[in-house]
């Protein structure tokens, strides 16, 4: 062996000596039981919180970034997905995972950590059960990681020639197992559908192969039942009032005789919603990980916002216009709908195109009919319908005609889906009133409607914009500032430490020095990758 050659394996094995001693040191000097923000810290999306204790490590959500921040939309969301597709902890390392609810910034890592080896147990209302499958079924779809994709070389020529998108597979289902010519693509779902230039949709049988997978490790828990997800800790949903299902997640934990509670909000819901049961008062704990979309902000919305926005739809359709409401699938769609049944009198054809959001519409139904889970106020189960009648086809004559109609399409920020391929028809005429129901991106065809633009430039293609626009925000499903303090109305001001999460920094900003003002002694902002300890 040379003397470079000894030097060098010598200067590795103290490497590798001093990398064991550090971690031996970590390990040792650990604290007991701490919790670190690894998402929602600082910003609003990919919402994922360690719990440490003792030996166990637990997830409380397990969500996708969205692209939030500054920079390009471009930039922006490449950000997003990267950090979609990593995990602060080794999967097999984890224990247990706790979802607050079902959106995707909160669960949409599930499938990575599935994949990656973890071996626990998921830990869900019901509702959230019944809401989950199907969104972790489009994160499975849709998902930014890199895979190896396999597509039919018979199907891709028909697909060039005519109008057909062409399936892409990569679970080996058995469709994918009959493909006689098979051709291959390594990268992402947007990488290969850039490159080949054509509709790709990937497979939903290789995608229900791994959401069946998924949901065999949900463990469901109905509203306060205490669960154990490991050693020392006791676990309970409490009802946040958010979307269906979701919850709020209260941890009981006593190390060396002393107990400790902890909360962790999930998203907040108002205090009163059209649709959901009213969120109830957090009950007293010594730690909470409050969400803080709204900052400061109390939102001024009128007793009849909501009949207000009924009859301006119907000013609209008696005008002769086509009224547009783009809405994400779950949730936002079937509140608008709900609205318009309960103050509309909508007597023109409604169409709903997405196929989420139409299995979602039959959820809501089903519960409406049902009241299985409780997942609404009275007054909606007491309503003499849920939704006005739809259809879930568009004639192909639809846009054609010039008829009132109202039609709902997914994304609700007009930047993929069927809200994208409408842009170049519905938005040049002026028989044509867009409804913005939510949140919007600056950067998104429906963030350049909300500003005014009368041009819409979205991936290459400029769209004029003679179509009527109008923006409600009330039917965002979030707290404001006086919904979070009649939530935390119980909690003790000089003793409860609150960790403020999900939220742009100048919302965090804002309701921590609201918050302060209010009395409240020991409110910080949360950071990501720091470590709270709770014993030591
Ligand atoms: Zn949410
Ligand atoms: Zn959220
Ligand atoms: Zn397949």
């Amino acid at each position: 062996m040379s003397k470079l050659a000894k030097r060098l394996l010598i200067a590795s094995i103290a490497l590798v000596g001093l990398v064991s001693l550090w971690r031996f040191y970590r390990h040792v000097t650990r604290p007991a039981v701490s919790v670190t923000s690894y998402g929602a810290a600082g910003q609003v999306s990919g919402s994922l919180h360690v719990l440490q204790a003792g030996s166990s490590t637990g997830f409380i959500d397990c969500g996708n970034f969205y692209p939030e921040g500054s920079g390009s939309y471009a930039r922006r969301l490449s950000r997003a997905n990267r950090m979609s597709s990593e995990l602060p902890v080794s999967a097999s390392a984890v224990d247990y995972v706790i979802l607050t609810h079902a959106h995707l910034d909160h669960i949409g890592r599930i499938p990575l950590l599935v994949k990656k080896g973890f071996k626990g147990r998921i830990y869900v209302t019901p509702g959230t059960a019944r809401l989950m499958s199907p969104m972790i079924k489009s994160a499975v779809r849709y998902s930014p990681l890199k895979r190896k994709w396999v597509y039919s070389h018979n199907r891709l020529e028909n697909s060039r020639s005519g109008k057909r998108t062409l399936v892409v597979h990569w679970n080996n289902c058995r469709y994918c197992k009959r493909i006689t010519r098979k051709g291959h693509f390594r990268g992402t779902f947007n990488e290969m559908e850039d490159k080949m230039n054509l509709r790709l949709s990937p497979c939903r049988v290789c995608a229900n192969m791994e959401r069946d997978k998924i949901m065999e490790t949900v463990k469901i828990v109905p509203f306060g039942k205490k669960f154990h997800p490991a050693p020392g800790i006791t676990a309970e949903f409490v009802p946040n009032g958010h979307i269906p299902g979701s919850a709020a997640v209260l941890i009981t934990i006593t190390h060396n005789g002393q107990t400790k509670k902890l909360l962790f909000s999930g998203d907040t819901g108002k205090e009163h919603d059209i649709l959901q049961r009213p969120a109830v008062v957090f009950p007293p704990a010594d730690y909470v990980w409050l969400e803080s979309t709204y900052g400061g902000t109390v939102r001024r919305q009128a007793p009849d916002a909501y009949a207000r926005f009924a009859r301006q739809v119907e000013n609209e359709l008696a005008q002769g216009h086509v009224v547009w409401i783009p809405a994400f699938a779950l949730d936002r769609t079937q509140k608008v709908m709900h609205t318009l049944a309960r103050y509309g009198h909508i007597e023109v054809p409604m169409y709903v195109t997405s196929p989420l959001a139409n299995l979602f519409n039959r959820y809501y139904i089903q519960e409406y009919r049902g009241r299985k889970y409780g997942w609404f106020n009275e007054k909606v189960y007491t309503a003499p319908r849920m939704f006005p009648s739809y259809a879930h086809h568009l004639p192909k004559d639809t846009f054609k005609t010039h008829r009132p109609a109202i039609l709902f399409t997914t994304s609700g920020m007009m930047d993929s889906g069927m809200s994208v391929s409408l842009l170049g028809k519905l938005l040049p005429r002026s028989d044509v009133s867009v409804f913005l129901v939510g949140y919007q991106d600056p950067d998104t065809p429906g963030g350049q409607l909300k500003k005014g633009k009368h041009k819409v430039y979205w991936k290459g293609k400029t769209y004029p914009v003679r179509a009527r626009v109008y923006s409600y925000g009330f039917f965002s499903a979030h707290a404001d500032m006086k919904d979070a303090l009649y939530l935390l109305s119980r909690q003790n001001k000089k003793h409860v430490h609150i960790y403020l999460i999900h939220g742009d920094p100048e919302s965090l900003k804002e309701r921590k020095n609201k918050l302060t003002d209010k009395g409240f002694r020991h409110v910080s902002i949360s950071r990501k990758g720091k470590e709270i300890i709770i014993f030591n």
